[in-house]
């Protein structure tokens, strides 16, 4: 392919998909059109292996890996792992899994910011070579204290003016151990009156003698993630390290660092990061909830994290397609969970086989109909997808209705069952209520007694007959039996992110319901199954089923409920 058209290739990327245009992909064009970079695009995908990913991440994901996609360019998976303390296996294969399950991938170039210890090690010995760096031995308190603030300018550390050679020695024993944790540091030689903290001769390397996940304890020195972060962009060849608004602070440090080792030097490009009403976001915040087992760890479905949001019953199509409906702006702004819900919603409403279940049962016994028989009615499959096809239902004597398609003193204009009233079975009859058992203590409706009209089974000729309402229904006989959740709200409030936001927790954000009856055909669904349940919502097969018996997360109802209450 000559460069040419390659070069239309990759700016058409952007004109093609309008819906995903933004302010990223508008500067990454003119950098093409300006030959930037010989016209390449490479991105990465950074996260430190201290948590799960949450939502926030696969926006961050879906905007690397989708310019990456777009242009035809390329985008790593690199693990920050700086940090040895906080990091573990665990979180380093839960990204790995989330990053693939969401659609992507990254090829062979799965990196790790402790592959580059060496070399950043040698970019240290560098700048310190050049009098641009310096081994400094105030503790870090003290380095706090000579920091200055906002308004008042840092000051000098006494050995700030230390010669190269006593840099290069000191910094070498550094290294090779000679000196207890937090004893001494190296710092860069900027400017300790700089308006911009960051460039207050800041922390490049501190003594920490603390196993690694991947180097053991071959180390003693850990880098910053500052000094870390943009060389190891470089080292990759990443042309557009696109990151955070928090970072945007950080940006004169990290080009001050690229121009003094005079190495390759990508764009940084800062985006708001993604807020979600009713929910919190932040890793530590996360590992509170899961560490004081307020939920059922990183993957139950009330979390905000993708594993979470998988088990729960999201598609990776819906999560994709929500990043889209977001956009990228350079504005915080918080978006309402309805959006994420309703991405959900319009992803599983093409794809999900609908079926029938009781979640409350209510026993129906059809007085005449005989009592062996058993008849395999049709019903369809997906109504917006006739290529998904029919299934055989079973139908007999004695069915399960929900308790509250039936009151026994009915409201006005209530169309679903009621003491003499008809109602239609989906695809099957029209039945009429002939007597109501109850529990002589409680007095609570435990079994009707109905009878069937033959003459109205759905699909043939003669079931032209109309009744108002039309209820689903699960053969008793044939039904199979499952647990079934129900999830609401992991907060109370829109913004739980104040200091009390743990009292925000909703007490009552799960519901259990152990006694459902579903249709005979889900017998062999397996976890991550999606279903719509008719007039119930979209459940997905929960892993626990795995184990026990069969067990649905609701993943989402079938409209916001919560919209329609706010309305009345
Ligand atoms: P936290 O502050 O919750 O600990 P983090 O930003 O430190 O999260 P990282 O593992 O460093 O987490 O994140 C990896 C990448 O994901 C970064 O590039 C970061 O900018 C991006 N990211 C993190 N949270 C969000 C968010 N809420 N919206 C968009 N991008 C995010
Ligand atoms: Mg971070």
């Amino acid at each position: 392919m000559t460069d040419s058209v390659k070069n239309m290739e990759q700016e058409s990327a952007n004109e093609t998909l309008p819906e995903r245009r933004n302010f990223i992909r508008e500067i990454i064009d003119v950098d093409l059109k300006a030959n930037k970079y010989e016209r390449k695009v490479h991105t990465r995908f950074p996260p430190e292996p201290n948590g799960y990913l949450h939502i926030g991440h696969a926006k961050s994901i879906c905007l690397n890996f989708g310019i990456a996609n777009d242009y035809k360019g390329m985008c790593n998976l690199r693990f920050d792992d700086t940090n040895p303390s906080k990091e573990e296996v665990e979180y380093v294969e839960s990204i790995q899994q989330d990053v693939r399950w969401l659609g992507f991938d990254w090829d062979d170039r799965l990196f790790y910011a402790s592959d580059y210890f060496e070399k950043l090690c040698g970019f240290a010995i560098r700048l310190i070579q050049k009098g641009k760096a310096y081994v400094c031995d105030l503790s870090a308190d003290e380095i706090r204290q000579y920091r200055g603030t906002l308004t008042e300018p840092g000051k000098e550390s006494p050995y700030r003016n230390r010669t190269v050679e006593e840099n290069l020695d000191l910094f070498q024993r550094m290294r090779s151990g000679e000196f207890p944790d937090g004893s001494r540091t190296l710092r860069a030689k900027i400017d300790m009156a700089s308006p911009n903290l960051n460039l207050r001769d800041p922390v490049m390397y501190r003594i920490l003698r603390s196993t690694h996940h991947r180097t053991g304890d071959s180390w003693c020195i850990y880098p910053t993630y500052d000094w870390a972060h943009g060389q190891s962009d470089s080292i990759e060849g990443i042309t557009h390290s696109i990151c955070t608004l928090e970072f945007e602070i950080h940006r004169p440090l990290y080009d001050w660092f690229l121009n003094a080792l005079e190495i390759h030097h990508p764009r940084q490009i800062e985006f708001a990061r993604l807020n979600l009403t009713y929910t919190v976001m932040s890793k530590r915040k996360l590992l509170e909830l899961v560490e004081e087992q307020r939920v059922n760890g990183w993957d139950d479905p009330r979390m905000p994290t993708i594993s979470g949001l998988r088990r729960r019953g999201y598609t990776p199509e819906s999560i994709r397609l929500f990043a889209d409906r977001i956009g990228v702006s350079k504005n915080e702004s918080m978006i309402d969970v309805a959006l994420l819900e309703d991405c959900l919603r319009s992803d599983l409403n093409k794809r999900a086989s609908r079926v029938m279940a009781v979640l409350h049962p209510l026993k129906i016994v059809i007085e005449n109909y005989p009592d062996e028989r058993v008849e395999e009615l049709e019903a369809v499959n997906n109504p917006e997808d006739p290529a998904m096809g029919v299934r055989k239902i079973p139908f007999s004597k004695i069915i399960y209705i929900e308790q509250d398609d039936f009151q026994e003193n009915p409201p006005k204009k209530y169309f679903r069952l009621s003491p003499g009233m008809e109602v239609r079975l989906r695809y099957a009859y029209i039945i009429k209520c002939v007597d109501v058992v109850k529990d002589e203590k409680s007095g609570k409706v435990v079994e009707l007694r109905c009878t069937y009209d033959p003459e109205t089974k759905s699909g043939s000729s003669q079931s032209g007959r109309k009744v108002k309402g039309t209820i689903h229904w699960v053969s008793a006989l044939h039904a199979v039996n499952a647990e079934v959740r129900l999830y609401d709200r992991l907060f109370n409030v829109e913004n739980p992110n104040d200091d009390n936001w743990k009292e925000c927790i909703n007490p009552n954000s799960v519901e259990v319901l152990r006694d459902c009856k579903i249709e005979p055909g889900l017998a062999a669904a397996k976890p991550q199954d999606r279903f719509q349940f008719e007039r119930l919502g979209y459940f997905c097969v929960d892993d626990d089923s795995k184990t026990s018996a069969l067990v649905f997360n609701r993943a989402v109802t079938l409209r916001d409920t919560w919209l329609k209450m706010q309305k009345t």
